[in-house]
């Protein structure tokens, strides 16, 4: 199966939970869902999801380690948005065990927006065994 999930994103940089969305498309089956974001300025990534200050202080952290501006080549002037995403990636492989994805006590998977608000898109392929 291949789900595609879309998602409107309200800033322009953030972190937005994306788990249970996840979670309600997939069979109550076990194996490996594939996670796939089709974007250049957004990717996914699992941090922690209990303290909301973790995610403001990756975002704040990424805005200082690669700034908005700097002197870049790319006319489109999100340059900052594209590093991000290859930094992060736009792939996650997760185990899924009788239809619940396995994740730590304090783990969250989230869509990282970084040159939003754009609606953005998610691909789930599930690959039983
Ligand atoms: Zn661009």
């Amino acid at each position: 199966m291949l789900e595609k999930i879309n998602i409107q994103t309200n800033c322009e940089k953030c972190l937005i939970d994306i788990t249970d969305i996840i979670q309600a498309k997939l069979p109550k089956k076990s194996g490996i869902a594939l996670i796939f974001v089709p974007h250049t300025t957004a990717g996914i990534t699992i941090n922690e999801g209990a303290d909301i200050s973790v995610r403001d202080d990756i975002i704040s952290h990424m805005k200082k380690l690669v700034p908005k501006n700097a002197n870049f080549s790319h006319m489109e002037g999100n340059s900052d948005a594209h590093i991000l995403s290859s930094l992060f990636g736009v792939n996650l492989e997760v185990i899924v065990e009788n239809g619940r994805i396995v994740l730590g006590t304090w783990q969250k998977i989230f869509l990282t927006e970084f040159d939003g608000p754009r609606l953005r898109s998610v691909y789930i392929k599930f690959i039983e065994g």
